[in-house]
């Protein structure tokens, strides 16, 4: 992994790669941002670079064979920890203390990866401030978090922070259209980035996904929501109800539509609508919305989201909801 390879993300990757030139590196990182935007494959780059034996300027070479072996997972200095069921636990950190109190075998440094380290428990948390504290000499650690206020303060004082942005619709666009395992055509590249909320493995994961049809499904229901048509509007509550799993995300994705009705209603030009295949729907939409009404109508889908995290009954939460937004 290369930093070349890495889409959307200039303003972090010049920083680490001044970082590199300087010969500034600091003993523990952490990269935040969305999931879905780069940090791992960042990190991995970074971790390949310092480790390289003939780097071609900051970058690693690819070819040597410290560089195999980080691409390949076996280089004895590289460790990469992610959660162990639904934490980082105590083990996993102890291990890697261990493991960095020695002088690497190979490499400059011993490096460690720690995904989702906003997902280390209060005693793993804890156990790694003191290695953060007292960094070994050879050893870096880079911590990737999607949300920096799970983290304990002390162990974001002690890292040097590295913020990762949201890419831009154009970037996940033009990956989509040309990279990958699928390439997809423009028009529904274009969707997905729009839908993708700037994760480009958010925009991959609901191309494969029934949520796609779903949200045509439910914003067009939503556009045209009625208090005349009480039945109409009873089932959809029902039907989102037994969608436990999918209902967190079409709740994400009718905030888009009403984002969307109250954008075109404000003459923002039509480029800038999210739900782009609903473009003939949603300026229909328009003449039924006023602003007042799309702007009350975010608040309640922002507290029904509230309520259903907090695992209130997700039918009658729904109903009210329909209830309120129809007219
Ligand atoms: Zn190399």
């Amino acid at each position: 992994m290369s930093f070349a390879e890495i889409l959307g993300q200039e303003p972090a990757i010049k920083f680490l790669k001044n970082s590199l030139k300087r010969g500034k590196v600091a003993h523990a990182y952490l990269f935040y941002g969305i999931e879905g935007i780069g940090k791992e494959k960042t990190a991995r780059a970074l971790a390949q670079a310092l480790n390289c034996l003939s780097p071609q300027g900051v970058e690693a070479c690819g070819e040597c064979r410290s560089c195999l072996k980080m691409e390949s997972g076996t280089h004895p200095d590289f460790v990469v920890i992610k959660p162990s069921g639904a934490f980082i636990r105590i083990e996993q950190i102890r291990s890697l203390k261990r493991q960095l109190i020695y002088k690497p075998l190979e490499g400059r440094y011993r490096i460690a990866i720690i995904t989702n380290a906003d997902l280390l428990n209060k005693e793993s948390a804890n156990c790694l401030l003191k290695t953060l504290e007292e960094p070994p000499d050879t050893s870096i650690i880079i911590l990737m978090a999607t949300d920096i206020n799970e983290l304990l303060p002390t162990i974001v004082s002690r890292c040097q922070a590295v913020l990762f942005r949201p890419l831009s619709p154009a970037v996940i666009s033009e990956y989509l259209c040309s990279y990958g395992d699928n390439k997809f055509p423009p028009e529904q590249a274009a969707l997905l980035a729009s839908l993708s909320g700037g994760s480009l493995s958010r925009a991959i994961r609901l191309a494969d996904s029934p949520l796609m049809e779903m949200r045509r499904d439910v914003c067009i229901q939503l556009i045209s929501l009625s208090r005349q048509d009480m039945e109409n509007l009873l089932l959809l509550a029902e039907n989102l109800a037994g969608r436990k799993e999918e209902l967190p995300e079409v709740l994400a994705m009718l905030k888009t539509c009403l984002r969307d009705l109250l954008f075109l209603r404000q003459g923002l030009d039509e480029r800038y609508i999210i739900n782009k295949d609903l473009r003939e729907m949603l300026f229909e939409g328009t003449r039924r919305w006023t602003e007042k009404q799309l702007i009350h109508s975010l608040d309640l889908l922002y507290s029904a989201e509230q309520a259903i995290t907090r695992n209130y009954n997700r039918q009658l939460i729904l109903e009210n909801l329909f209830l309120q937004l129809a007219h």
